[in-house]
């Protein structure tokens, strides 16, 4: 009898254990994605110096270094940064999600479709531009937007937010591809970020080419974007790989601005904290921020009040300038900021294309 009432016991604690065991492993890894594309360290602690409020990015205690270097050159350009982090491989400048003989190599997006999670790419790029473009497309030179359009129509993305309406509308070959995603079960907008369609997959192609700058006008797409893509695909109740790409932090280092530059690190610091709002509600959530490469060879250093009439330095100022080396990409470590279950993955210095496997070890160990 009493072995009878061991054995019972036994029986229900392990069905118990399987119970709760299935219960943690039920729930597979959502993962966020962020690149501020041309974002260095100077960049970040521009948000530091120039922001009304403590940075977002104070909040990471899960912090590492990546080094960027492509298969052709050390100085590193958004394509090959891009597919690297999508693809898990390094390969040529200009190259789109292919590898560095020309062959194409299957995205974190493929990989993870296969697992049956839904994909989501937020930027203020053409959406047909390298960093986005990477995570779906598979083209030898980022300048074949076209091509790029066309891949898009197979990439079965659920959501989508960014410019690049002409790469679907007028194109060269005539091939209308914004009806070809309607014919796909999309809902799109090119007009305003309109609610989404629970039952489609949804796409928003908000400009011609780019969305303006902070500095032509953009107002809060970004932040907005990235919320309905997260309301969207939180509401579908499958896993999610979502990138969001703040883009122009490299154009303010090519343009050697450095009001634009600042005012686009505050705005994705605003939209990191609309994302680390997000993961506070779903902790389910692995959020990895970094860049594909530093732009401008920015440094942080000293400011002075200078003489009109002879530009001549005066007296130190309190507030810091911000200074450009060149108007190119640099070949400094970038850092990489991590939150959420895997986060300490990201720790440590190691190449670009490893952020992809950090990825899906955290997806695999969760
Ligand atoms: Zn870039």
């Amino acid at each position: 009898m009493k072995n009878i009432l061991k054995n019972a016991l036994l029986v229900l604690l392990s069905i118990l254990y399987i119970g709760c065991k299935k219960e943690t492993s039920k729930k597979p890894l959502n993962v966020i994605l962020m690149i501020g594309d041309g974002m260095g360290l100077a960049q970040v602690s521009t948000a530091f110096y120039f922001g009304k409020n403590a940075p977002n990015f104070e909040q990471f205690k899960e912090i590492g270094f990546i080094k960027t270097q492509s298969t052709s050159h050390t100085i590193t350009d958004s394509a090959a940064g891009a597919t690297a982090f999508a693809t898990g491989q390094k390969t040529y400048k200009r190259a789109i999600g292919v590898s560095k003989d020309s062959l194409p190599i299957p995205t974190i997006i493929e990989t993870l479709q296969q697992k049956g999670y839904q994909s989501g790419l937020v930027s203020l790029t053409p959406i047909t531009h390298a960093t986005p473009g990477a995570f779906y497309a598979h083209v030898k030179d980022r300048d074949s937007h076209e091509e790029i359009a066309l891949d898009l129509i197979d990439a079965n993305i659920d959501f989508f937010a960014g410019g690049g309406l002409k790469y679907l509308k007028r194109r060269k070959d005539k091939k209308d591809l914004y009806a070809a995603l309607l014919a796909k079960n999309y809902q799109l907008d090119s007009v305003a970020l309109s609610p989404y369609n629970i039952h489609k997959r949804n796409g928003y192609l908000l400009a011609n080419d780019g969305l303006p700058s902070k500095l032509e006008g953009r107002k809060s797409f970004f932040q907005d974007a990235t919320q309905l893509g997260l309301d969207y695909l939180t509401e579908k109740e499958k896993p999610f790989f979502l990138m969001i790409e703040g883009s122009y932090i490299d154009w303010g280092g090519h343009a050697m601005d450095a009001e634009l530059l600042k005012q686009e690190v505050l705005d994705f610091d605003k939209t990191l904290g609309v994302v680390l709002n997000y993961i506070k509600k779903h902790p389910n959530t692995l959020l990895v921020v970094t860049a594909d490469h530093e732009t401008g060879g920015v440094s942080i250093g000293k400011s002075y009040v200078i003489d009109e009439a002879t530009g001549e330095k005066q007296e130190e100022v309190t507030n810091v300038s911000i200074n450009f080396n060149n108007d190119q990409h640099s070949g400094t470590l970038i850092p990489v900021f991590a939150k959420g279950p895997g986060a300490p993955l990201f720790k440590g210095i190691y190449e670009n294309n490893e952020i992809y496997h950090k990825i899906l070890k955290a997806i695999h160990n969760k």
